[in-house]
């Protein structure tokens, strides 16, 4: 793959890296990603995204594509675990899109990552380049590969997920904290539960505990239902997309819920099972030619459903930091990007870990209403661009 000190790299082909290639080359740049995994993968299953997400992917372009299997939930339901009380109901659909531009949209992580995919040149995808050291000095980063390769670039964003490595390399080593929560993902046909109330809403039923929680929605245009439950473990550590959990646990686990919320978790045949992970705010993602996005910067529990949302947020700022600037002129845009993002997504990171978030309703238009093509650049902090 050619590359020269003309060239921004980044480092992760997810969500967040995807979007910013797409749109650093839409602001004249010439990108490369550098992906570790050897092909694209359909793994994973929902991806709840905002209008905040809906109107920052709109912008880039993919949004058609994206609404082309996604559901579009009707409400957003608050739930008590046990009683079935409702505590709150948002109106998501026509009035989300009238109040901030864009819907809710739930949809398979695969099918994002392939409508993101399809946007950005494949020649410009690396696959199979897993980095595993990372030096940067004055004019530029070299890369080394795990497959015995290099490259050297411009500048380096770090979209590599909450174990970056890139984030290491400007930082220093740091272990993402395992929060004592697990999380079960299982999809249902919906003709299964077609008992069950609310099925096209995005409905959280509110455990006992803030690490307790039933959340389902509509996927694939509302012909299936996802689950996703949480709850407090501390004997499972694993982080996985892909392994499996047992049914039987997950129905154990909430047998103190409302009926209607157990009906779904005895509709499932099968369930994955991940523990959640996550670390605190930092006080800085850029340095000199370097730059963090998305969980590489602020990794967060999923309570708020924003951590693909702040991702996309960020590349999509990110780009217009970037827009026409010169090479020389990188380390003092990423300080800016730096100062217009990080208050925003530590806040949601905090929030996130707090699992409060609309659950007595309430204003949802800080996050929401967040445009990320619109809002003000921000300026280098004082004496970064000089230190950076
Ligand atoms: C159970 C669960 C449910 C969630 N639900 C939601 C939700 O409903 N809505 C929402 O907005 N968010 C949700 N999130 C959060 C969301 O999944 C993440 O915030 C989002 O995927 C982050 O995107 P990213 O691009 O920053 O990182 P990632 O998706 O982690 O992508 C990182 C990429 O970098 C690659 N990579 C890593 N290291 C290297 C290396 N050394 N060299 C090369 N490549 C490398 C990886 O292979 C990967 O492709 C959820 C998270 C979890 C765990």
């Amino acid at each position: 793959m050619q590359t020269s000190e003309s060239t921004i790299g980044i480092v992760g082909a997810g969500i967040g890296g995807l979007v910013a290639a797409i749109a650093l080359r839409r602001a004249g740049h010439d990108v490369v990603v550098f992906e570790q995994a050897k092909q694209f993968a359909r793994v994973g299953a929902d991806i709840n995204l905002t209008p905040n997400a809906v109107r920052a992917l709109d912008g880039l372009g993919v949004g058609d594509a994206a609404r082309v299997t996604a559901a579009r939930p009707s409400h957003r339901i608050s739930r008590t675990y046990d009683s079935g009380e409702e505590t709150s109901r948002l109106e998501m659909a026509d009035s989300a899109e009238q109040r901030y531009g864009a819907p809710q949209l739930t949809i398979h992580r695969a099918d994002l990552l392939a409508a993101l995919a399809d946007m950005f040149p494949a020649e410009r995808v690396a696959l199979g380049k897993r980095a595993e050291s990372i030096a940067a000095d004055d004019n530029g980063v070299t890369l080394s590969f795990s497959d015995g390769t290099s490259a050297r670039v411009g500048a380096l964003i770090g979209a590599d997920g909450i174990h970056s490595g890139v984030r290491t390399a400007m930082f220093g080593a740091e272990s993402p904290r395992f929060t004592g929560i697990v999380a079960y993902r299982a999809v249902v046909p919906a003709e299964r539960v077609a008992g069950v109330p609310n099925l096209g809403a995005f409905t959280k039923w509110w455990g006992p505990n803030p690490q307790s929680q039933i959340v389902t929605f509509p996927l694939n245009r509302g012909k299936d239902i996802f689950i996703f439950a949480t709850t407090p473990q501390d004997t499972w550590h694993l982080e996985s997309w892909t392994a499996p959990g047992s049914v039987d646990e997950l129905r154990e686990q909430y047998v103190a819920y409302h009926p209607e919320a157990r009906a779904l978790l005895d509709a499932c045949d099968t369930v994955l099972k991940t523990a959640l992970y996550e670390r605190d705010p930092m006080p800085a993602w850029a340095q000199g030619r370097m730059a963090l996005l998305g969980d590489a910067a602020h990794p967060m529990l999923p309570f708020m459903a924003q951590g693909a949302g702040m991702a996309i947020e960020d590349a999509v700022v990110l780009s217009r930091h970037l827009d026409g600037v010169a090479m020389a002129g990188i380390p003092a845009a990423l300080q800016a990007y730096q100062t217009a993002r990080i208050e925003r997504a530590s806040q949601v990171q905090l929030g996130s870990r707090g699992n409060n978030w609309l659950r007595e309703g309430g204003n949802a238009d800080w996050v929401y209403a967040y445009d990320a093509w619109a809002v003000p650049l921000g300026v280098p902090a004082q004496g970064a661009a000089a230190a950076a």
